[in-house]
């Protein structure tokens, strides 16, 4: 069985990612930084319908941690193919000048070096020039990387407008090692993100300006996710899915 590392997989877009990869045959591995209930359960689910999964804690803003995570999944699984740089975090919307340093750094932290970080460590153990066998990166930005969240984070978005840099060399870089990287650019998915935000009914007020006149669901996210994970999309590679309703 193939092996998938899920960041953030405790709730939300990572959770419903999951549980659509262990339907699809991956053997999954639900990361979390804090919440231990939520990914158990996330684990439990997929176990019972016959699916194999493990939780894994690990804050990977932390170097150290993310060696964890991925020796952890040495261990009971091997075998990495696909890596899932879902995790990423939001901070109250506010004008740019009142931002702080402090934030900044938490900011550009978690929403890129982590995802740097596991990378690094799934490059290693998939590129045909470390011995492995490939397999699929797929990086979670954002449509904010591209509109820039004007008057709410630009902090945000600037952190997801450096994963796309990073997806298209990345994917330059790997092409011929048998890794392909991609990305989905998502906006106005109903998760909890939106409460760290500051704003828990964003999605509320802003439905009517976004075509589709609702807000997307994490499970909608997930398919474009495994899509780009499988094989499916063998002939994609630096390319980036919006799901974001049209807007
Ligand atoms: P969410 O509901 O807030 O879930 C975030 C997940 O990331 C949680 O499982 C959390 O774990 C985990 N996490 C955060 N920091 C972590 C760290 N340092 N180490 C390990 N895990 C960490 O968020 P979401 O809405 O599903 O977002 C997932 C991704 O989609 C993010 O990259 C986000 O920027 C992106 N995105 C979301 C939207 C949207 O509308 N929802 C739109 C565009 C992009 P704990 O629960 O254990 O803390």
């Amino acid at each position: 069985m193939k092996t998938m590392i899920i960041t953030g997989a405790s709730r939300g877009i990572g959770a419903a990612t999951a549980l659509l990869a262990a339907a699809n045959g991956f053997s999954v591995v639900v990361n979390y930084r804090n919440n231990k209930a939520a990914a158990e359960k996330i684990v439990e689910d997929i176990i019972a319908n016959g699916g194999k999964a493990i939780a894994v804690q690990a804050d990977i803003a932390q170097e150290r941690e993310v060696i964890k995570l991925f020796r952890e999944t040495d261990t009971v699984f091997g075998n990495l193919h696909s890596l899932i740089n879902n995790a990423g975090i939001l901070e109250k919307q506010m004008r740019f000048e009142d931002m702080d340093i402090s934030r900044f750094q938490r900011i550009f932290t978690a929403n890129i070096t982590a995802q740097f970080l596991c990378a690094r460590e799934a490059i290693k153990r998939m590129s045909l020039k470390h011995g492995g066998s490939g397999g699929t990166i797929v990086n979670v930005s954002s449509i904010a990387a591209k509109t820039g969240a004007p008057n709410e984070y630009i902090d945000y978005a600037a952190s997801k407008g450096a994963i796309d840099s990073f997806t298209i060399g990345l994917s330059k870089e790997l092409a011929d090692e048998g890794i392909r990287v991609n990305a989905v650019r998502p906006a106005f998915i109903h998760t909890d993100i939106h409460t760290d935000g500051g704003e828990p009914n964003r999605i509320e007020r802003l439905k009517e300006s976004i075509p589709l006149k609702r807000g997307g669901l994490a499970g909608e996210v997930a398919e474009a996710i495994l899509w780009l994970a499988s094989e499916k999309s063998s002939y994609s590679t630096g390319t980036f899915i919006d799901v974001t309703g049209g807007r």
